[in-house]
């Protein structure tokens, strides 16, 4: 699989790759280095779309918990298993965050919704994210292991 773009645009910080550089259909953005994927683009044909890893995984995860949510109240899950997949959703929202924190933190870029940051406050924020990131992880892994 191969990206015919000479330069190729990263979802994530909206910075320029010369070009994708990569055997694989998936690798880290030579500037932000957030995971990405290639995608084939399903309105133009032998076109690759590039997806930003953390934000499909955060897109996908949002009608599960939903899902879950909605279940529970309907009567269809027990309270165990609602509070299993809560833990669970905690631990994985929280891994995405480590990621995306430490990335932030070793390039310096940031993203938070649409903003862009580059600078000290991106640090800043990639600090927060990693530490939040990682009290979701311990309080996930902690609610998995106690509810048996
Ligand atoms: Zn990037």
């Amino acid at each position: 699989m191969i990206l015919n773009e000479p330069q190729a645009q990263c979802p994530f910080c909206r910075g320029f790759m010369t070009g994708w550089l990569s055997r694989y259909p998936a690798k880290s953005c030579d500037l932000c280095d957030r995971p990405l994927f290639l995608l084939p683009n399903i309105f133009r044909k032998h076109h690759l779309t590039i997806l930003s890893a953390l934000d499909v995984a955060k897109v996908v995860m949002l009608p599960v918990v939903a899902g879950a949510t909605v279940s529970f109240g309907l009567g269809g899950l027990s309270v165990d298993a609602f509070a299993r997949s809560v833990a669970a959703a905690l631990l994985f929202w929280g891994l995405l965050d480590v990621w995306d924190g430490t990335s932030g933190l070793k390039t310096g870029i940031d993203r938070v919704k649409r903003r862009i940051r580059r600078d000290a406050s991106a640090r800043r924020m990639s600090a927060a994210k990693t530490f939040f990131g990682l009290t979701s992880v311990v309080l996930g892994g902690l609610g998995l292991l106690l509810v048996q």
